[in-house]
């Protein structure tokens, strides 16, 4: 279950069975409880946009603080939407925060260090949270539609399997606030692609468009990589029905600000 936290006027989701284990601090943010102002008001992670540098670096600080995690040490991923999932270490910490971001492709990241958080960004694509419980690994993965049908959630998973002797069955995963069904509308090009890569349930016809199910298409993934049905959360919450609380690209024509998944071992 994803629940939503109060503290200190920020708000934030956190995963319910993730927390159980006490192997991780983590959260999912919203738009509330930073410092900037109009359409990026007021939570924004987003660099490289007009929202000045010194606002999204302080979002940063709250949104770190709040989760407990010590903000000089964020590796921050490079998302473009590509199935790349870097492995972070010690060496990461900082990237993109202290010191410019180093890596030129890492939609996903993955780590076994403990005290180094992960963060990934969002406005609408699909977060995925993963958590090996016996091994002590934990990934994220931002899986848009591009990543979501270059399969990136279960190549994620394939990678846990391969670097770290992870289990399927030990493996939590979560899928976070994103678009879904009811206002993901594609062209008939995409919703192609969709039907072809995972069957007709993932494209459904709403009158004449097709809206495109990613976190369908993203379970079928991690079940068929061998996750328990039962170990897979999905928040089922859409940020475009949302976008009061969360970022939604489409809802906004893209003036928006970036939510972040954050998560770190303990
Ligand atoms: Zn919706």
């Amino acid at each position: 279950m994803f629940k939503l936290n109060r503290k200190n006027g920020v708000s934030y989701y956190t995963i319910t069975s993730f927390e159980e284990t006490g192997l991780v601090k983590h959260g999912f943010s919203t738009r509330e409880g930073g410092v900037s102002k109009d359409c990026y008001a007021s939570m924004n992670l987003r660099f490289n946009c007009a929202d000045p540098r010194e606002n999204v670096l302080e979002n940063y600080r709250i949104i770190s603080d709040t989760l407990g995690m010590d903000y000089k040490k964020l590796v921050l991923s490079k998302q473009v939407h590509e199935d790349v999932i870097r492995t972070v270490t010690e060496s990461d910490a900082g990237n993109g925060i202290t010191r410019e971001n180093a890596f030129t492709s890492a939609d996903a990241l993955i780590t076994d260090k403990k005290g180094i958080p992960l963060v990934t960004l969002y406005a609408d694509c699909v977060p995925l949270f993963f958590l090996d419980k016996r091994q002590g690994v934990i990934a994220l993965a931002h899986s848009g539609w591009k990543g979501t049908v270059k399969r990136i959630g279960q190549k994620t998973v394939e990678k846990m399997k391969k670097d770290y002797k992870s289990r399927a069955e030990d493996i939590l995963a979560a899928i976070g606030p994103s678009i879904q069904e009811c206002h993901f509308e594609v062209g008939g090009d995409v919703a192609r692609i969709f039907i072809d890569e995972f069957g007709s349930s993932a494209a459904v016809k709403y009158g004449e468009k097709y809206h495109v199910n990613m976190q369908r298409a993203i379970t079928d993934q991690l079940t068929e990589s061998g996750i328990p049905r039962e170990n897979i959360d999905d928040s089922a919450i859409c940020t475009y029905c949302n976008s009061s609380l969360l970022f939604s690209h489409r809802k906004t024509n893209g003036q928006r600000g970036n939510l972040g998944a954050f998560m770190e071992l303990v």
